[in-house]
């Protein structure tokens, strides 16, 4: 198993808090499935067949801020009104970064691409097993645990600062603009400093284990970051790339 130290920490938080799950399903049957599932296995579950309702749950967290209301969104695509893909895609505008399950009854590659495009973390398609369901789930919980554990909601590295609830990074005074992937990536570097991460692990722990592209997609996301990050990007001081294992952040 990857990144020990992640997961020991993990298992010890999730004895201490019920994790809350969203579901936004309009079939009743397989909401009512899914909900049952979720809370045989402990997890705190509030359901809604209803999109505009389900992004009036979401964003209620923004207004009661340090404390976001659900650490998982498990997501229809196919809702009345306003369906999945927009919804994924106006939370992540609002730098809103709680992990996000598709489900979804299309099978096509491009409709799993488009999923993750908007910044969805993984995607189930319909029929699908309770058991896959957990598995998913938990592993989504589990990667974002990292960043749910700290007492300190501003993670410091010199002059880099990354304020996780507000989902801001400010360098060298000034704020900048991270996608959700990367801005994952520097919480994870920055409550690690100096740790060196694979790329096999850091995909593991950014991507998921089911992520179906190579290692490259590290190396530029790792690229794009320092572009936004170092004063110069040829000469890293932040992002060092360690020769022959991976990167390590300072
Ligand atoms: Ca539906």
């Amino acid at each position: 198993m990857l990144s020990l130290e992640g997961h020991q920490l993990t298992a010890s938080s999730e004895l201490v808090t019920k994790h809350r799950i969203l579901v936004v399903e309009d079939e009743e049957v397989i909401r009512n499935m899914v909900v049952m599932a979720l809370e045989e296995e402990g997890y705190q579950v509030t359901a809604t067949g209803d999109g505009r309702k389900g992004l009036e749950l979401l964003q209620s967290n923004e207004n009661n801020g340090s404390n976001p209301n659900f650490d998982l969104l498990v997501l229809d695509l196919m809702l009345p009104q306003v369906n999945g893909l927009d919804i994924c895609r106006l939370l992540r505008y609002q730098s809103n970064i709680i992990p996000i399950l598709i489900l979804s009854a299309k099978a096509s590659e491009t409709d799993r691409v488009l999923g993750l495009e908007v910044g969805a973390d993984d995607y189930l398609v319909k029929p699908f097993s309770m058991r896959e369901l957990i598995a998913r789930c938990r592993s989504l919980i589990r990667r974002q645990g990292f960043s749910s554990l700290s007492t300190a909601p501003v993670r410091k590295y010199r002059d880099v600062f990354l304020y996780s609830q507000e989902c801001r990074v400010l360098v060298r005074g000034t704020e900048i603009n991270l996608s959700p992937k990367e801005f994952r990536l520097l919480e994870l570097f920055l409550s690690y400093p100096k740790r060196v991460w694979s790329r096999e692990q850091l995909i593991e722990q950014i991507w998921g284990p089911d992520f179906l592209g190579d290692t490259k997609t590290v190396d530029v996301h790792i690229r794009w970051l320092r572009e936004k990050l170092e004063l110069d990007p040829s000469q890293p001081e932040y992002l060092i790339t360690v020769r022959g294992f991976g990167y390590r952040f300072g």
